[in-house]
């Protein structure tokens, strides 16, 4: 078999960490197995750089953040690699470049678009053991290096995976698999045997960290299984595969939530055709994503107010550009909201089932909790809240839809 292995910041946090994750791989390996390793930084150390930099500028240039951020993979990837090796076994530290992890130019956020994994091919043929620092690439002409995202470690090891077409990727992180919910949020949460890649994509978009997104959609592109395991013991986890026939018997498969999502709100715009079309193509333009939009009927038939959420750290500049043309159409007030959460149900049963959104906004209600906007598609719904009612509208929904229960 040939397993590609991503270890997690909590699971190479420190030397003792580093350690015990040494003594699993060999263990595998004993048991005959082609491994490839791919690693996060050690925990904090991703945060620990981007606080650093923010105390030189508020805002850095995203081609040094890149430079730097990369820097802690290396770090773990090598420590791994040194611990391996002492154990008599053949390992060896690969940066993202010299694993042959290509993107495109998009620093700090960028796409693979191509993997030229020959050099971890033929490690792994003579005997070695490759030890990849992830979240990280190359540009195309081997001129800037660059990182693929929050989180992005998990499309590095699913993108060699596929790439060697192995039979599995193991995802190890701090948690034994994909809960109904953060298990850090309700203690209830229950552990899936099995999740479909549209939900887990949809779990990850919509806030549950436990997989980046991005890699998911990659995984489901080019079908390559994963499981999601706890580094800390030997329980079997959770595997992301296709939809079966099974999984539409279930309604809700899962509840997530996503505190970094702010609301823009821009009172009094005028009622006429473009308007929309204007603000949206030039807050897209600064390459910001606009997620949830809501534009109320005009009483009037003259003005109307449109809200919409962007990513926290996108508020201030997209507030700005929004400040500038509603100055230029002669709307009103542009405000900010930051205390705000996006609370999602997913389910692919959704498709087959009905009532399940009013069954939604009733449990919020019965807790007193206002929904400001909402969003649905054929397998989830999802409300912006109140931040401070995030984990209690987590623990009623989990609640009222079951999902402790098998
Ligand atoms: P790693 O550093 O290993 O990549 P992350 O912190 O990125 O780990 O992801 C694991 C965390 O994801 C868990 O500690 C858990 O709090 C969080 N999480 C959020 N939603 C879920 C979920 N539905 N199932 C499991 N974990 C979840
Ligand atoms: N170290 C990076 C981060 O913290 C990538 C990862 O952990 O996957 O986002
Ligand atoms: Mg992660």
């Amino acid at each position: 078999m040939l397993i590609v292995q991503k270890y997690g910041g909590t699971s190479v946090g420190n030397i003792d960490r580093i350690r015990a994750v040494a003594e699993r791989v060999v263990k595998r390996r004993e048991e005959r197995h082609g491994i490839v390793i791919v690693v996060s930084a050690m925990a904090g150390e991703t945060d620990r750089f981007i606080d650093i930099a923010g105390e030189l500028t508020g805002k850095p240039n995203e081609r040094d953040m890149d430079m730097l951020l990369s820097s802690g993979e290396i770090v773990s990837a090598s420590l791994l690699s040194i611990a391996i090796n002492s154990m008599g076994y053949n390992a060896i530290a690969l940066t993202g470049m010299q694993a042959g992890i290509i993107t495109n130019t998009s620093h700090t956020k960028a796409k693979i678009e191509d993997i030229r994994a020959g050099r971890v091919k033929e490690a792994v043929d003579s005997g070695y053991i490759p030890v990849i620092a992830g979240f990280q690439g190359i540009t195309e002409d081997f001129s800037d290096i660059t990182t693929l995202g929050r989180g992005g470690s998990d499309l590095t090891a699913v993108a060699i995976a596929s790439f060697l077409k192995a039979d599995i990727c193991e995802i190890y992180t701090d948690v034994d698999g994909v809960y109904t919910t953060d298990p850090g949020i309700v203690d209830k949460a229950r552990k899936l045997e099995k999740i479909s890649y549209d939900e887990m994509l949809e779990l990850a978009s919509l806030g549950a960290k436990v997989l980046q997104a991005r890699s998911v959609e990659f995984a489901k592109k080019y079908e390559v299984p994963i499981v999601v395991r706890s580094s800390f013991n030997y329980s079997p986890g959770t595997l992301v595969v296709k939809e079966d026939s099974d999984m539409e018997k279930v309604v809700v498969s899962g509840v997530a939530c996503d505190k970094n999502q702010a609301k823009i709100t821009i009172r009094d715009v005028p009622d006429r055709p473009g308007i929309a079309a204007g603000l949206f193509q030039s807050v897209a333009s600064n390459n910001i994503v606009v997620d949830m939009i809501v534009q109320n009927i005009s009483s009037d038939g003259k003005f109307t107010d449109i809200s919409f959420t962007v990513p926290k750290t996108d508020a201030k500049s997209a507030l700005n550009i929004t400040k500038q043309i509603t100055g230029e159409l002669g709307a009103g007030e542009a405000t900010v909201l930051e205390d705000i959460a996006k609370i999602s149900i997913v389910g692919v049963g959704m498709r087959t089932h009905s009532g399940v959104a009013a069954k939604m906004f009733k449990t919020l209600s019965d807790n007193s909790i206002n929904i400001m906007m909402i969003s649905t598609s054929e397998i989830k719904i999802s409300c912006i809240i109140s931040l401070k009612y995030t984990e209690l509208a987590v623990r009623v929904l989990h609640d009222i839809f079951e999902l402790e229960k098998e």
